[in-house]
């Protein structure tokens, strides 16, 4: 069975001193919300604080995120940050196409996957976020959004697909504290994985997360679906005992 993994979004929040507070209070409950289980867990931070996470993080068990990964090696890029150098801070998973990102940043299907290229090429796994807008669950068109915004990514990086970690986040949850039903939820996540069977033959590896206001309340069910194999945390990651009870629902 694959480890469940939780990944934090901290967004566009934090300070040198709520960092600390929030890293040590999760480091601190950690093992109680664990028990004998084992869960993966990461914070994705914002790029400035990377340095300071990474020192937080060592030898606690918890892994460290970046929010995005440029499409480009090096170069005439300002602002942005490449995969050599968030491996330069011992980053492990990288979030690419989150909605925010699609949205407020006009970033393409291919940049994506364009993206998720070179984190894996660097060694750090991508978590590609796919996710309908309402107008298009309304318009019954969920299925091919997200079938196509997977799509680009399988086409662009071929068999190294297995190593990418995919999550769900439908655009009308995120932050608005509206979830998708457990049901709705495992009814995309089997569309997903159905077609990473069809790209790849160790599609059991690629774990699949639901993001999309997950918090203490909800989490244990939406986790306990088949096709659920984690979350992708916004707002509730900021929260130490709303985080920590997120890991302990992974960990049943
Ligand atoms: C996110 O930003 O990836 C997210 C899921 O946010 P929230 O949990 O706040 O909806």
């Amino acid at each position: 069975m694959k480890q469940k993994l939780i990944a934090g979004n901290w967004k566009m929040n934090g300070s040198l001193i709520a960092n600390a507070a929030l890293v040590h209070g999760v480091q601190q409950g950690l093992a109680s919300a664990l028990g004998a289980k084992r869960v993966q867990v990461v914070v994705c931070v914002p790029a400035v604080y990377l340095s300071q996470v990474q020192q937080l993080v060592q030898g606690s068990g918890i892994d460290l995120g970046s929010q995005d990964v440029s499409a480009h090696e090096q170069g005439a890029f300002t602002g942005e940050v490449s995969a050599a150098m968030l491996k330069d801070f011992a980053v492990r998973y990288a979030i690419v196409g989150h909605s925010e990102r699609r949205q407020c940043h006009g970033e393409t299907d291919e940049q994506v996957a364009l993206k998720a290229q070179h984190a894996l090429s660097a060694g750090i796994t991508p978590i590609v976020c796919v996710g309908e807008t309402l107008a298009e669950r309304e318009a019954g068109k969920t299925e091919d959004v997200v079938k196509r915004q997977l799509a680009a990514v399988i086409h662009t990086n071929g068999h190294c697909i297995s190593e990418i970690v995919v999550a769900y986040e439908p655009v009308w949850a995120i932050g608005t504290g509206q979830t998708a039903s457990p049901t709705q939820a495992q009814a995309v996540h089997a569309v997903l994985r159905s077609q990473l069977k069809a790209a790849t033959e160790h599609s059991d590896r690629v774990r699949i997360l639901y993001g999309g206001s997950m918090n203490a309340a909800n989490a244990a069910e939406l986790l306990s679906q088949p096709d659920i194999d984690g979350g992708l945390i916004g707002g509730a990651a900021l929260k130490v005992a709303d985080f920590l009870t997120i890991i302990s629902a992974a960990a049943r």
